[in-house]
């Protein structure tokens, strides 16, 4: 033992420690190397991702207010018109509008204004703009398509970093964008694990998220799948002191009914209602009494069906060919590539091992329909939501089907309009301040050559649009829509995505 005991503490003569030195001096030399490299790699990918997003803010600069003539001003007197005003059912004949610097100032039959660019609108019909409850948005050039749509705000439901960008830039009005409302991003439990949830492990946890979100400007709380009641208890409390509304989508974890409490504004998914406490059994009218019992004797609660995503569905199995229709090139890249394809792919194999889901899925529509009658016939109120921009749901455009699907439950062209209208804008006090044509209302408005109480479907061609008074026509609508299809911005969504996973989580 002493041998080896002195053989392992031997003095270094200096040649071995010239020796040692020279290879760690070398060994230093690789670390360096390799060091540079990996910072020469870091370095060519951040001015890679830079030069990308750059590129992508430049083909999106259609959408900046100086790069719109017509949008520069904000005053404008409407004549000759026909109003539509929805906070009743009417029409209100030959009127003129003074919006002045973006608000309805004046509605009456004469107005006299001084130097007000003047819009002659004889035989039109003045709509207030639509407004999509339930929407995600991946990138700017959406924002075009919502508008050509006569969507004028939307409310998006799966928020990240780059919508509170989206949100400040169409607020000072740098873009020209639908009024942008956005969530935060979607709490959960701590077992539903996603990439794109924000899991809660404990109630501290809960509050300290709703107030971070407040703080950093999210309009709005998205609960989703997951939240047991302690949590969820906890999300609630906090919005209260907080003051921000809850929007659900409804958690499997409680009972459907704790849903109904009136800090959260609106229930999401006519869908989560078959799942839930119907457990999937469609022929269970008494748990469906029950349900459409709670929604009427709630009258805080405004109800999304979202009708019109589950259809989709219904499209992607009797259609093999969809993701090839001209619509999906409206669709952005990423989530062509991904969302979209993952959902086909899932639906067509199904389809393959077992074609009875074809019908099974048609008759589920078929039940929503009724599932919205009953709810109707109870009182309860609708605002209309898509989940456009993922799967196959076409951002802009899934609204005149939302809309169609509600009047083919029955509601009246009046009802129907009042979803996307008032009845969205009372959803929560921040949007009050539009969906009506009123005096001292936000001036999102609608111009179409027929009354949309007479055919709906005039909707989908606007002829101008103002968004808060400012005018936007046929030319500029078209081009919107131009430049949004078949965009080639997969890496700049990719990274804004990526750009949540890393600092949102
Ligand atoms: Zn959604």
């Amino acid at each position: 033992m002493r041998f080896v005991f002195t053989k392992l503490v031997a003095k270094p003569t200096q040649k071995s420690i010239y020796k040692t030195l020279a290879i760690i001096n070398l060994n230093m030399k690789t670390v360096k190397r390799i060091l540079k490299f990996i910072l020469v790699i870091i370095g060519a990918l951040l001015v890679f991702i830079a030069v990308m997003l750059l590129v992508d803010k430049q083909s999106t600069n259609y959408l900046n207010s100086k790069n719109i003539k017509s949008a520069n001003n904000n005053s404008f007197l409407i004549t000759n018109v026909n109003i539509i005003p929805m906070n009743q059912d009417t029409v209100l004949v030959n009127k003129m509008v003074y919006i002045k610097d973006g608000i309805s100032q004046k509605i009456a039959d004469r107005i006299e204004t001084n130097g007000v660019e003047t819009l002659d609108a004889k035989n039109k019909y003045l709509t207030p703009g639509l407004i999509d409850m339930h929407v995600h948005v991946w990138d700017r050039y959406e924002l075009g398509l919502y508008l050509s749509n006569g969507v004028t705000a939307v409310r998006n439901l799966w928020g990240m970093p780059m919508h509170l960008r989206i949100k400040e830039k169409a607020n000072n009005n740098e873009i020209i964008s639908p009024i942008f409302f956005t969530t935060g991003p979607k709490l959960t439990g701590p077992e539903f694990i996603g990439d794109d949830n924000l899991n809660l492990n404990n109630p501290h946890e809960a509050k300290e998220k709703v107030i971070s979100f407040k703080k950093r400007g999210y309009d709005f709380i998205k609960t989703y799948y997951g939240l047991d009641k302690e949590i969820f208890d906890a999300v609630i409390e906090q919005a209260k002191v907080s003051n921000i509304d809850i929007v659900a989508h409804p958690s499997q974890k409680v009972p459907y009914s704790y849903h109904f409490n009136s800090q959260i504004k609106s229930i999401e998914h006519v869908e989560e209602i078959i799942q839930q406490p119907l457990n999937y059994n469609l022929l269970d009218t008494l748990k469906l009494k029950e349900v459409v019992n709670d929604f009427s004797k709630s009258k805080h609660s405004a109800f999304s069906p979202t009708l019109t995503v589950y259809n989709n569905i219904y499209q992607m199995l009797i259609n093999d060919n969809i993701l090839e229709l001209e619509q999906l090139q409206f669709m952005n890249p990423l989530i062509k590539r991904i969302d979209s394809k993952a959902q086909f792919d899932r639906w067509h194999s199904t389809k393959l091992r077992d074609s009875s889901i074809i019908k099974a899925i048609k008759n589920q529509h078929d039940l929503h329909i009724k599932i919205i009658k009953k709810l109707h016939k109870e009182g309860v109120t609708f605002i209309c939501g898509t989940d456009a921009g993922i799967g196959v749901t076409i951002p802009g455009f899934s609204i005149h089907q939302e809309l169609a699907f509600y009047k083919e439950a029955g509601l009246s062209n009046y009802e129907v309009l009042k979803t996307a209208t008032i009845n969205a804008s009372k959803t929560h006090s921040i949007m009050n301040n539009m969906g009506t044509i009123e005096v001292g209302k936000i001036a999102n408005l609608l111009l179409t050559d027929s009354n949309p109480l007479l055919e709906l479907s005039t909707l989908k061609n606007p002829s101008t649009i103002f968004i808060k008074g400012r005018k936007l026509n046929k030319d500029s609508l078209e081009n919107f829509e131009e430049k949004a299809r078949n965009r080639k911005n997969l890496i700049a969504s990719a990274v804004r995505y990526l750009e949540h996973l890393i600092f949102e989580k």
